[in-house]
């Protein structure tokens, strides 16, 4: 399973007809072996997924945060760290992880074999071969192999293209105490609110449409770790989570005792939300005996998701540190994924459940104010506020709906 060290483009030569074109990829300080995507496009429409394994440049900006995360969470945690880059495709996650996190140990999985090839291919390519074991296996299998053969994982990232509930319940045995699950979800249409009865079947919770729906995903899928935890008597922490494209993630640590499990439950509830009103809030209520469906607001009915998690999406050192790891790796630094980690560290201080200055300006028929302008009147008369990563025209704020819609309707009038 570990590979040997052959000569690498003879390998490559005879994986042509299996592969198809590889173009060489750089990202990070690895580089890599991936399908030219240019093949496999449809007018304008390249989709990553008809290669033959997958790879998308897009989400060049999700791995580079998870890359800090990682490299935080060993600093913080662990003196050593062993990680499963559960689906890995290409490899490039692990292989970032090892090279630019010092990960001490990768095992890499693929069912495919055409992923597990250029996994192959890829660890040779960044001489990381004495740190990974590479599989060819399925991940439940691999996980299951792990927690009662070889031993238990530190990290164990999980990062599917749709769901990854299929995938939680042997993650959480596969676990170490105190170990971190990395988990992606690209299945928006359910934990936005579009698809309610696939949410329901994936994530026994319901999502709402709402303006703030991106959110509203997280606690979702952090609900559902949670409840899937508990009956092993694991309890999660949120350490860092974040909704960009299409994808939604959270780092989370997994921590033994059923009384930790207990606690992480009473983070459990709702998201209620006043379609007439624009109200919103978050009740810590699992299972939900007395949730009142009026609004306290307008008394109208609200809408209701859930059940998710209420607490934290974010450890506050945690967020801290990984602002810390991104300032010191010069080679990530550009303005969007540093305006992504400056809106996560003010917004992780600030009350939940954020707004967009685009409601407001639907349900008031005004112009839409810049957020900017806004977050600075708030402040200017002691609310808090501030930016959210989740929507470049959101913004997060202690003041009540009320106060909101009038600041607005003043900022539309007097300019
Ligand atoms: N983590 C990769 C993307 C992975 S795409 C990256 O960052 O680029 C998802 C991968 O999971 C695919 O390569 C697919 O072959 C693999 N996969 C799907 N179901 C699987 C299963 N049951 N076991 C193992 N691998 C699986």
């Amino acid at each position: 399973m570990l590979v040997m060290k052959p000569k690498v483009y003879e390998v490559i030569n005879n994986l042509k007809s299996l592969l198809g074109e590889l173009i060489e990829i750089n990202e990070g300080l690895v580089k890599l072996l991936a399908p030219n995507l240019a093949k496999y496009s449809q007018g304008r429409h390249i989709e990553p997924r008809w290669a033959p394994v997958f790879y998308n440049p897009l989400t060049v900006i999700s791995r580079n945060i998870d890359i800090l995360v990682m490299e935080v969470y060993r600093n913080i945690y662990k003196s050593r760290v062993h990680v499963c880059d559960l689906l890995s495709a290409t490899g490039i996650r692990g292989i970032r992880y090892l090279v630019e996190s010092n990960a001490d140990w990768v095992v890499f999985n693929d069912i495919d074999k055409r992923a597990y090839e250029l996994i192959k291919i890829n660890v040779l390519l960044n001489e990381v071969e004495d740190r990974a074991t590479i599989y060819n296996l399925d991940a439940n299998l691999l996980l299951s192999f792990y927690t009662y053969k070889k031993g238990k994982f530190d990290v164990i990232d999980i990062d599917p293209f749709g769901t990854p509930v299929l995938f939680i319940d042997s993650a959480l045995r596969a676990v170490r105490n105190g170990g971190m699950l990395s988990v992606t979800a690209t299945d928006l249409a359910p934990l936005l609110g579009v698809k309610n009865n696939a949410c329901l079947r994936k994530y026994q919770a319901i999502s709402m449409k709402v303006p703030f729906s991106r959110e509203i995903a997280v606690r979702i899928l952090i609900g559902y770790l949670s409840r899937q935890a508990a009956k092993y008597e694991l309890a999660v922490i949120p350490v860092f989570s974040y909704s960009l494209l299409h994808i939604v993630r959270v780092h989370v640590l997994v921590r033994r005792g059923a009384i930790r499990a207990d606690e992480t439950l009473r983070n459990m509830g709702y998201a209620r939300y006043c379609s007439n009103c624009g109200y919103r809030d978050l009740v810590r209520e699992y299972p939900a005996t007395s949730l009142s469906v009026n609004c306290p607001n307008c008394h109208r009915k609200l809408l209701i998701a859930g059940p998710l998690w209420t607490g934290s999406l974010w450890d506050l050192d945690f967020v801290d540190e990984v602002y810390q790891a991104y300032r010191e790796k010069a080679y990530l630094h550009e303005r969007h994924l540093l305006n992504i980690l400056k809106a996560i560290n003010r917004e992780s201080r600030a009350p939940p459940l954020y707004y967009s200055v685009k409601e407001f300006s639907r349900a008031f028929r005004v112009r839409e104010v810049s957020p900017k302008t806004l977050i600075n009147e708030l402040r200017s008369k002691g609310f808090l506020a501030c930016k959210t990563h989740f929507d470049p025209k959101g913004f997060k704020t202690n003041a009540t709906i009320n106060i909101i819609r009038d600041f607005i309707l003043s900022i539309v009038k007097g300019g």
